[in-house]
């Protein structure tokens, strides 16, 4: 891949959290999660210039840091503080299609205040993670003149944080959200519509994804979709969608430039990232990755969605 300087400079803003996972495998309890977890691990594998700001609470393990230090991500940002660790507690059907919060642990989030060093100022791109609208705003105020800010949330922030999260939009380049998350936002059933409606509040593009029938990006009168990768064995969807912007910004980190090719380039290595990580439970499917198995993926989706032009 490219040399460091080459890269653009990723920052990276999340939760990392416990995640206790019930669904058609079992309870799963403590798991290693979090929006910035999932992020920050996916993008580092383009990018060796990914820097995190999060917190986490006295019973947070190093070895977890260590491990993302070890993969080159800047964990400078993580603030270590005294009480619990933010913990996630969701339930997945048994198709794995829909999942509900049982219960949302704050911990050491209730009283997080980012503050970002000089360096993390400057950031190129900024991916802002699903936390409280309001601690992605308070990011927004520190850094100087990002190329992009990428926004990621949740029904739950779309249904008691609305006016912050509108605040977040009118300073977001590309706006990520799942398809319910779409609907409930836009107050629209329709996609193309819901995703229209998105677009009037400030966002140049919105990104819809829908599982395992891939992504949309929405830009200007255009659209894009990524086909999802049909996978044999899916055991954890959690962390599917950051693994897919992790992906995303990774790859546009790594690329440097953000023209439309570009663009639909990195949706696909989102959906690969994505891929990696409902193969296992937490982490576990995008630790450990080569880029020959990335590439490959990315040549079996390639080679999956292609299709020639006729004439008819
Ligand atoms: P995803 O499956 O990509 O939507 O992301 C799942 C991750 O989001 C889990 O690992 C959770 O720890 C994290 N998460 C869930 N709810 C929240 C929340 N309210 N604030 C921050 N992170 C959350």
């Amino acid at each position: 891949m490219h040399q460091r300087s080459a890269h653009r400079s990723l920052l990276v803003v999340g939760s990392v959290a416990f995640d206790d996972i019930d669904g058609p495998f079992g309870l799963h309890k403590d798991l290693l999660g979090g929006s910035a977890s999932f992020i920050s691990r996916a993008a580092a594998y383009f990018t060796n210039k990914v820097s995190v700001v999060a917190v986490v609470g006295e019973d947070f393990p190093q070895k977890y840091v260590d491990e993302m230090t070890a993969q080159g991500i800047d964990c400078s940002g993580i603030e270590r503080v005294k009480g619990e660790t933010f913990h996630w507690v969701g339930k997945y059907a048994p198709d794995l299609s829909t999942r509900e919060t049982l219960d949302t642990r704050l911990g050491v989030f209730a009283d997080f205040q980012p503050k970002l060093h000089d360096a993390h100022r400057d950031a190129q791109l900024v991916l802002l993670g699903n936390i409280d609208p309001g601690l992605q705003l308070d990011v927004l105020r520190q850094v100087r003149a990002p190329a992009l800010v990428a926004t990621d949330t949740m029904n739950l922030w779309i249904n008691i944080k609305r006016p912050e999260l509108e605040k977040v939009l009118a300073k977001t380049h590309t706006i990520m959200l799942n398809d319910e998350e779409a609907r409930l936002f836009a107050g629209e059933h329709n996609l193309r519509r819901a995703a229209a409606a998105i677009l009037k509040a400030g966002p140049t593009s919105v990104i819809i994804k829908r599982g395992d029938a891939g992504a949309l990006l929405f830009h200007g009168g255009g659209v894009f979709a990524a086909p999802a990768m049909p996978l044999a064995d899916v055991k954890d969807p959690t962390g599917a969608g950051d693994s897919f912007a992790g992906g995303l910004l990774g790859y546009l980190a790594y690329a440097g430039d953000m023209s439309p090719s570009t663009i639909r380039t990195a949706m696909i290595m989102g959906s690969v990232m994505g891929s990696f990580a409902v193969e296992q439970f937490s982490v576990g499917g995008i630790v450990g990755l080569t880029t020959a198995k990335i590439q490959q993926r990315f040549d079996e989706l390639s080679e999956l969605a292609h299709f020639e032009r006729v004439r008819l």
